[in-house]
């Protein structure tokens, strides 16, 4: 795309409100415009990140076992909330519509719920497995966070029902192994851990990104790959951290980028979602949910990845996340590059994909454009110049490899080809 073309202008300044480095860097990069306090816009750099982070989690959730994708509405009558006996609990963090009864939904539980003790009624049927990717409405009191804590946010949310309590932990483990797929495969580390169950089963599990940025705070085992949530640790000094952790214990702070919870018969209980067993008896199902915020991803990747401060501003995306994994920057004074940019958009990667490059067609100093260049943070960028074509081709610099050398334009599409 001619960054020309582009809608969504790089700042100098973000918002002044704005504290945090995620919304900092995503403002200035012209990801995100904010409308309001914890409600942002996704313009096109940020949905293309928003896009990738999507597919990415659509891909794994796409490998568990008879798993499906639906869409659910955001509008939720409140009797399903009355029946679940939840209407108090969420009392004041749900939108409400003040003439109708009804509001904006913070989670599906209810509305999933509803929707199969109507559509299965035989063990036959299970295990089923339907995921969203959606938008949320939660009241959050500080959302001062970015996108980290978003009064509108998208989030997946899976759904599983099991005919008994064995077979969901079997697809409660599968999962697990999933959402660690996920989190790699976008360029975070995250950390199994422990955390509360509420009344229905002892724990749920959560997956941590430390980061100073976070608003949770983990124990953190000495290989630093297991914790538990300082929320169940009701003494630091208990036995029971200590023989958690066999080791050296670090308390740290972290983003919850996922949360996997067995329900077990929470929702199926009160709203009778009942299937046929093998003997004719009916039962209630067992069930569990699984979330990832996509777009706290996408905060936690700035956080995690971004420089703001006393440099220049800067991000690097992970390059399966990239808004485009290709920036050619043109310095030439007569756009010496549009070929070359041309060719490259007509070009296949290694896995038989388009290749998206962002050109900097814009007359602009080298400066400028290198500063909008850092912040919208390619793995690779080429540059062309009057001096590159003297040395042969043009320059490229691959953040990820940490590698910079002067290419021709048939070897950087063989390289592309190549992976
Ligand atoms: P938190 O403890 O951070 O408030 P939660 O436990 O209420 O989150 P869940 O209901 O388990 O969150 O939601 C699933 C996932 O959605 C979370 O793991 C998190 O990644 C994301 N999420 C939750 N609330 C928000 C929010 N306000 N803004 C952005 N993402 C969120
Ligand atoms: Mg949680």
């Amino acid at each position: 795309m001619y960054q020309s073309h582009l809608f969504g202008p790089t700042r100098r300044e973000a918002p002044r409100e704005e504290e945090s480095k995620n919304a900092i860097l995503l403002s200035r990069g012209g990801y995100v415009y904010k409308t309001m306090s914890g409600v942002y816009a996704f313009l096109p750099l940020g949905w293309r990140v928003i896009q990738n982070l999507a597919r990415i989690v659509r891909e794994e959730m796409l490998t568990l076992p008879r798993a499906q994708e639906i869409l659910m509405p955001a509008l939720q009558p409140l009797d399903i909330w009355r029946e679940s006996g939840r209407i108090e609990d969420i009392r004041e963090v749900m939108y409400r519509l003040e003439k109708e009864d009804v509001g904006l939904g913070p989670t599906h539980e209810e509305t999933i719920t509803d929707i199969f003790r109507h559509s299965v009624h035989s063990y036959r049927d299970l295990p089923v497995s339907v995921f969203q990717i959606q938008t949320k409405y939660r009241q959050e009191p500080r959302a001062k966070s970015g996108l980290l804590r978003g009064r509108e946010f998208l989030m997946k949310d899976l759904y599983s029902f099991h005919v008994s309590e064995e077979d969901l932990a079997e697809y409660y483990e599968i999962v697990k192994e999933a959402y660690f797929r996920v989190f790699q495969r976008c360029g975070l580390q995250a950390v199994l851990t422990e955390a509360s169950g509420g009344v229905f089963s002892k724990y749920s599990h959560e997956f941590q990104v430390v980061s100073e940025a976070g608003e949770d705070e983990i124990f953190l085992n000495a290989a630093g790959d297991y914790a538990r949530n300082k929320e169940i640790v009701p003494d630091e000094n208990a036995a029971d951290l200590r023989e958690f952790s066999g080791g050296q214990v670090r308390k740290v702070r972290s983003i919850e980028v996922g949360n996997i919870f067995k329900l077990n018969k929470k929702f199926s209980t009160p709203l009778q979602a009942l299937v046929q067993t093998e003997k004719g008896d009916r039962v209630e199902v067992w069930t569990a949910s699984y979330g990832i915020g996509i777009s706290r991803l996408m905060g936690a990747l700035v956080e995690a990845r971004g420089e703001i401060g006393t440099g220049p501003a800067r991000m690097l995306w992970p390059r399966e996340v990239a808004p485009f994994p290709v920036h050619l920057i043109d310095l030439t004074p007569d756009r010496q590059g549009e070929e070359l940019y041309h060719k490259l958009q007509a070009g296949r990667d290694s896995r038989g994909g388009k290749v998206e490059v962002l050109y900097d067609d814009r007359t602009l100093g080298a400066g400028e454009k290198f500063a909008d260049a850092d912040l919208i943070g390619a793995p690779v960028r080429l540059i062309i110049s009057k001096r590159s074509l003297e040395q042969g081709g043009v320059e490229l610099i691959d953040w990820i490899d940490d590698r910079k050398e002067v290419v021709t334009v048939e070897d950087f599409q063989k390289m592309i080809v190549a992976g």
